[in-house]
C-alpha cells in the first residue's frame, strides 16, 4: 500500500546550480512528473517542455509530493524554507541536498513536522561530474520511512545511500568528510608549489601521485585544472570555506583544520572564493610570489 501511494508521486526540484541541474536532469530522465524551480528564472532554461518550470516556491510545493533542495548555504536555506513553510506542507516530504549546519537543518525539521510535513538532510558527496553520471554518494539523516519514500528518486541520482540515523546525522557525515576534503586540497596544492620550486613538471608529478598510493577520487578530479591552470568552479572554493566553517562551528578544532580554514578564508577575502576550491594555489602562488 504503502509503495502504491508514493509510486507516481509527482516531485519538484529547488536550486539548479552547478548540482542541482544535473541532479534534477537525472530526475526527468527516469520519467518521473518533476517541477522545477530556480531563483533565477535563466537556469530553468533546460528543462522547458520536459518539466513543469514553476516561478514561485509556492506554486512548486503546491505540484509536489517530494521536494528536493539543492541550495548554496544557510542562509539560502533559511529563505527558501521560509517561503515553503508559508504554503500548506502537510503530508509532503522535503529533502535537502545541500550542505548546511546541522543545527538549521534540525529547526527546519521541527518546523515542517509541526505542520505535518517531514524533511530529510541527505547532503552529497561527489561533484558535479558523478552529479551528472547519478553517481553521488548521498548521506541520509532522518527518519527510515522517509528514506524509503524518497529511495527511488535518490538512486537516479546517486550510486550509494548512507543513513547514518536521525535528522541531521546526514549532514554531521557530510561536515565530517569535506573536512577531510578541505586539508587534502590544501596539502594537494601546496605538493603542486613545492615540486615547482623543486624543477619538477607537474603533470608528470601529478601523474605519480595519482598513480601511487596517495592518490584518489579527489587528485584525480583536480588534476585537469591544475595541468590546464584554469579554474572555472566545479566546487567553488566559497564552498569550501563555508564548510570547514561549518565543521569548525559544530566542534572541529585540530590543528590542520584551523591552518586550511585560515588559508580559504584568506583566499575567499583575496577574491579567489568564486574559483574551483582548487585555484587555492593561486592564492598560494600570490604569497610565495609576494616574499
Ligand atoms: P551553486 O552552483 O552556487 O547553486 C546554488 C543554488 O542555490 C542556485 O540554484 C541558486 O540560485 C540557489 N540559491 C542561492 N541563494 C538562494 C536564495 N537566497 N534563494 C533561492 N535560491 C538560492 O552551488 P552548487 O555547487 O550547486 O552547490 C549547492 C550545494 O551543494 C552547496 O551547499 C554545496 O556546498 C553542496 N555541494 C556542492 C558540490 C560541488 O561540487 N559543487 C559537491 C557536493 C556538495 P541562483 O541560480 O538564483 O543563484
Amino acid at each position: 500500500l504503502f509503495f502504491l501511494k508514493h509510486v507516481m508521486e509527482k516531485i519538484g526540484f529547488i536550486g539548479l546550480g552547478n548540482m542541482g541541474q544535473p541532479m534534477a536532469q537525472n530526475l526527468l530522465k527516469a520519467g518521473f512528473p518533476l517541477s522545477v524551480y530556480n531563483r533565477s528564472a535563466n537556469k530553468t532554461a533546460a528543462f522547458r517542455g520536459a518539466a513543469a518550470v514553476c516561478s514561485s516556491v509556492g506554486e512548486l510545493v503546491h505540484n509536489s509530493g517530494v521536494v528536493f533542495t539543492m541550495l548554496t548555504n544557510d542562509e539560502a536555506v533559511k529563505e527558501v524554507y521560509a517561503a515553503i513553510l508559508e504554503t500548506d506542507v502537510a503530508g509532503r516530504l522535503f529533502v535537502d541536498m545541500s550542505t548546511i549546519s546541522p543545527q538549521l537543518s534540525l529547526e527546519i525539521c521541527g518546523q515542517l513536522k509541526a505542520k505535518g510535513a517531514s524533511l530529510l538532510d541527505a547532503p552529497v558527496a561527489g561533484s558535479t561530474q558523478p552529479a551528472a553520471n547519478g553517481t553521488l554518494i548521498i548521506l541520509a539523516g532522518g527518519e527510515t520511512t522517509d528514506l524509503e519514500r524518497a529511495r527511488p528518486y535518490l538512486e537516479k541520482m546517486g550510486r550509494l545511500i548512507r543513513h547514518f540515523g536521525g535528522n541531521g546525522k546526514g549532514l554531521a557525515a557530510k561536515l565530517s568528510v569535506n573536512y577531510y576534503l578541505s586539508v587534502l586540497y590544501q596539502s594537494l596544492a601546496e605538493t603542486v608549489l613545492l615540486s615547482q620550486q623543486l624543477g619538477l613538471n607537474r603533470a608528470d608529478l601529478l601523474e605519480v601521485i595519482n598513480e601511487s598510493a596517495v592518490g584518489s577520487g579527489a587528485t584525480r578530479v583536480k588534476t585537469p585544472l591544475l595541468l590546464s591552470e584554469n579554474y572555472a568552479p566545479a566546487f567553488a572554493l566559497d564552498l569550501m570555506w563555508k564548510d570547514i566553517r561549518l565543521a569548525q562551528e559544530a566542534g572541529a578544532d585540530f590543528p590542520l583544520g584551523r591552518a586550511a580554514a585560515e588559508s580559504y578564508r584568506r583566499a575567499a577575502a583575496q577574491g579567489f572564493g568564486q574559483d574551483d576550491v582548487i585555484g587555492i594555489i593561486r592564492y598560494l602562488q600570490q604569497g610565495m610570489d609576494q616574499q
